[in-house]
């Protein structure tokens, strides 16, 4: 039996509408090899995770040297050296006085956890997120996802999670146009308080940018007025930097660009380059409201992954990837509106960094082309190149290339995308 062969027979794919026909042997930087050897653009890094390229040396030094002296021995049952300073360099890099991390190996653990942290220190229980939200697959992330086609056929969900319209101003829930709108939808926060919850309201939580969702990119003053109704009321700001962390959109975490204090964040994805890593870090009188008993990961804070961890935050350091993130975004945003000009079916062009998404319309009426945006991946993935689609129409094309990506990789990018549209029209 070969791969696909075996994948039909044993792995559960039941739950992806397509598993992509490419079998990937290896990968170096901004390039993935399939088994027949054909070489690809990857610009969606395993949905936004190998941020400093795929393989990357040093990240692969450190993580052989931590193999060989010791893989797993529970982080929170003895000590280990990696951990600790992992641990200690995220209190450096992330806004704030977030302080203490509790590690653990995916999105949607640290998630949840994050979410007990913040009951257990508010002492209430009730979220407030956004719809077209994405926080994960568990019970509880799932619960306080706004994009309800990640939900069907998995209720009930937990009570107590109410959602906001999101700062999708391509599709304004509002129908008004920013700066006009004066951020009707983050001042509807104040209404969703009275009128939807009982006063005990734990957290708003939030993606700085909405990636499954479309990457729904708010305007720069959204989260201070967010910020502003959430300290009135006594409510946490949790912020999910599971896909936006690590230099992805231009900064080491996207809530930089918005200017706002997190009490609670949360990462994954780009924290280890690859490596199963996750964690949330929290201000030390927050921390400290977990006790004995309360909270636990066996794999969480892995020394390997910590170990690989570090190595990549010091190459991201090093190379100032956030500035090249940066600049690289704004080189692709700029030819991406040139095409937009020529291509009637780009709606909008939207993003921070190398996070990139371009929406697809049929019309005027903004009629979401996600047919269209299937037959895009597909002329791509026959073309060399790599992207993802996302959105709540499943109709914007992701762009989120390991920020190492070279400029003629980029150059290179943009021609397949516009033959790809003039192909589709
Ligand atoms: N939060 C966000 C913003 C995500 O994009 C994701 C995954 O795509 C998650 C949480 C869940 O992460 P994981 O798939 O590692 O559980």
């Amino acid at each position: 039996m070969n791969t696909v062969e075996k994948y039909k027979k044993y792995v559960n794919t039941a739950m992806v509408d397509k598993v992509q026909p490419v079998i990937i042997e290896k990968a170096n930087a901004a390039t993935v090899t399939d088994t027949a050897g054909k070489q690809y653009i990857d610009c969606f890094s395993g949905i936004a995770v190998t941020n400093a390229g795929h393989c990357n040396e040093k990240v692969v030094e450190a993580a052989k040297a931590q193999i060989d002296k010791l893989i797993h021995c529970c982080s929170y049952v003895y000590y280990s050296q990696p951990t600790a300073d992992l641990a200690e360099k995220l209190a450096q890099i992330t806004p704030g006085r977030l302080q203490k991390t509790f590690f653990g190996s995916g999105g949607a653990e640290a998630i949840e956890g994050a979410m007990r942290l913040a009951k257990q220190f508010t002492e209430k229980t009730e979220f407030i997120a956004l719809q077209a939200s994405f926080h994960g697959r568990s019970y509880a992330t799932l619960s306080i996802t706004g994009n309800v086609s990640r939900k069907k056929r998995g209720g009930p969900y937990m009570v107590g999670c109410t959602f906001l319209p999101a700062p999708y101003c391509y599709r304004c829930f509002y129908e008004l146009k920013y700066p006009g709108c004066r951020l009707r939808c983050a001042r509807a926060l104040e209404d969703i308080i009275r009128f939807n919850t009982y006063d005990s309201v734990a957290a708003f939580v939030a993606e700085p940018i909405l990636g499954e969702g479309g990457i729904i990119t708010p305007p720069d003053d959204y989260f201070l007025e967010i910020e502003k109704i959430t300290k009135q009321h006594g409510i946490l700001l949790l912020i999910d930097e599971v896909q936006t962390g690590f230099c992805r959109t231009g900064k080491m975490f996207a809530i930089e660009h918005y200017q706002v204090e997190p009490d609670i964040l949360v990462m994954a994805k780009g924290i280890a380059d690859g490596f199963p890593l996750s964690g949330f870090i929290a201000r030390e009188e927050i921390a400290d409201s977990f006790k004995p008993g309360d909270h636990l990961s066996t794999f969480g804070g892995n020394p390997v992954s910590c170990a690989a961890a570090l190595a990549n935050v010091e190459f991201l350091e090093e190379q100032k990837l956030a500035d090249q993130a940066r600049k690289k975004g704004e080189f692709l945003k700029a030819q991406l509106e040139t095409l937009k000009v020529k291509h009637k079916m780009i709606g909008e062009v939207r993003g921070k960094g190398l996070m990139i998404g371009i929406e697809l319309v049929r019309d005027q009426q903004k009629t979401p082309a996600n047919t269209e945006g299937n037959k895009i991946r597909e002329f791509c993935l026959e073309h060399g190149l790599l992207v993802g689609l996302g959105g709540v129409f499943g109709n914007v094309v992701r762009i989120q290339p390991p920020a190492v990506i070279n400029q003629s990789q980029m150059e290179q990018m943009l021609k397949i995308l516009d033959q790809s549209l003039q192909k589709v029209v």
